[in-house]
């Protein structure tokens, strides 16, 4: 069980007569993970991430990971370091590389730290031996550090200078299967979102300007968001304005239906999807053997997902200005449980109580997931404000009126709700109901309506 007393979570204390800069503009997430101690600030645009966002951080890996081995994914891991030589054999080298971080070794070989890794990973498979196309379609991601020398790194985990992420490249024989595995690992993109239960938007990418290519942005909506999306209520059209062109910033008739019902929202984009053809197979020589055993040029497909950012994003969309909110999936704790004071007139009657209330939440929502704020030196009150700024799905007080001969009450502090007084009973009853909610979320299959090839949904058929 977790203990709060042995938690290490550096609050950050502001002076009373510190004079805040006013030039540094805060999101809501940044200021109130700092202001908590779930984060620090290393330099300028990283962070260093403190254990109670740490849980945060490793549940949506394991989230991500979930479904990543659901649509077929293999994880693997590649250096951080990519010789500079790959990035000029496909040409990338050559644009605006002011937002890469370069380094060299003690020989003068380049390096990239890279932001992303779609040279390394098709240079990887050009060097391995003969790939057959039986072994295909071949779907290998990883989950690591990334890098970007920003310009304007802000809002912290959001535009961070390193941050984490998940990457998949995806190899095919032809196009129409890449289509296919496009289709697939899209659903699983789709089924993290709804596990996560924050209203995302999907929208088209650089469709047509990458010339038949498929691309979309998965996005949160928020007014820090850096990106303007354009929404329609008419037909349910929803596209990045950036990428649609400077027509799209002004149009006010729907690209698809010509509507007027267009709106624009800010968007956070937090993931995203595109279908390489041999963009990065042909220059760097990846190819299989196909039926007649004639090598043939890789299709390709790349998918991301900004794991902290998805984080921060979240919370910027849930969160209250004095309270953090959480995704179920990704609470740090299910459950906080704070006992009576020291040396207060209850203690002793009520403690017993505690203690079987301990075992029998740990039952329930494991040991792991159950947080016990047992800092008896402090009020009741004191710590039920840090468990609601910590933003617990669950917080429960063994207080006075549990020391009540007749129907000993406790109280229970839902994240966003209003306090209830409930029996030990009823709260068991609230925190299993709430275990299984997140059962549920786990357990969601592809929405039945979406488009997929029959092997696909029959592979999901067998599931049950
Ligand atoms: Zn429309």
């Amino acid at each position: 069980m977790n203990k709060a007393s042995r938690l290490f979570w550096p609050v950050l204390i502001t002076p009373k007569n510190a004079v805040v800069k006013q030039t540094e503009q805060l999101s809501r997430s940044q200021k109130l993970l700092m202001e908590l101690g779930l984060i620090k600030s290393g330099s300028n645009g990283t962070y260093q991430i403190m254990p109670i966002a740490q849980r945060v951080v490793d549940k949506c890996i394991s989230l991500v990971q979930r479904n990543m081995q659901e649509a077929g994914g293999q994880k693997i891991s590649l250096p951080v370091l990519t010789p500079a030589q790959l990035w000029k054999k496909t040409g990338r080298l050559e644009g605006d590389i002011s937002e890469f971080y370069m380094v060299r070794d003690r020989s003068g070989k380049q390096f990239l730290m890279s932001p992303t890794h779609e040279e390394a990973v098709t240079a990887m498979l050009a060097t391995a031996a003969p790939i057959s196309y039986r072994q295909l379609p071949l779907r290998l991601y990883q989950i690591g550090p990334k890098f970007r020398d920003e310009l304007k790194s802000r809002f912290g985990l959001m535009r961070a200078k390193e941050f984490l992420m998940k990457d998949m490249y995806t190899f095919d024989v032809s196009k129409e299967a890449a289509e296919c595995t496009y289709a697939t690992v899209s659903d699983a993109y789709e089924r993290f979102f709804r596990q996560l239960e924050v209203p995302f938007v999907k929208v088209e990418a650089a469709t047509g300007i990458m010339g038949g290519s498929l691309s979309h942005e998965y996005h949160y909506i928020s007014p820090v968001g850096e990106d303007t999306l354009l929404n329609c209520s008419a037909c349910g059209y929803a596209g990045n304005a950036e990428v649609l062109g400077s027509d799209a910033e002004t149009a006010s008739t729907c690209p698809s239906c010509q509507s007027t019902q267009l709106s624009r929202v800010r968007g956070v984009e937090v993931a995203h999807t595109f279908l390489l053809g041999d963009k990065y197979s042909k220059p760097l020589g990846a190819t299989f053997l196909n039926k007649s055993g004639k090598p043939e040029t890789l299709q390709m497909g790349c998918y991301g997902v900004g794991i902290t950012r998805v984080i921060a994003a979240a919370l910027e969309v849930l969160s209250t200005e004095q309270e953090l909110r959480w995704p179920k999936l990704l609470a740090p704790y299910d459950v906080c449980l704070i006992g009576p004071k020291q040396g207060s007139k209850e203690q002793a009657p009520v403690e017993r109580l505690e203690n079987e209330l301990l075992q029998q939440l740990t039952q329930i929502c494991g040991a792991e997931q159950l947080l016990h704020d047992e800092r008896k030196e402090l009020t009741i009150g004191k710590r039920l404000l840090d468990a609601k700024r910590l933003g617990h799905p669950l917080t429960i007080v063994v207080g006075a009126k549990a020391a009540q001969q007749e129907a000993p009450q406790l109280e229970l502090h839902a994240s966003g709700a209003e306090k209830m007084e409930l029996s030990a009973a009823e709260v068991l009853r609230v925190v299993a109901t709430h275990v299984q909610h997140k059962q549920q979320l786990l357990q969601q299959q592809q929405m039945p309506s979406h488009e997929q090839d029959t092997s696909e949904s029959q592979a999901v058929g067998h599931v049950h």
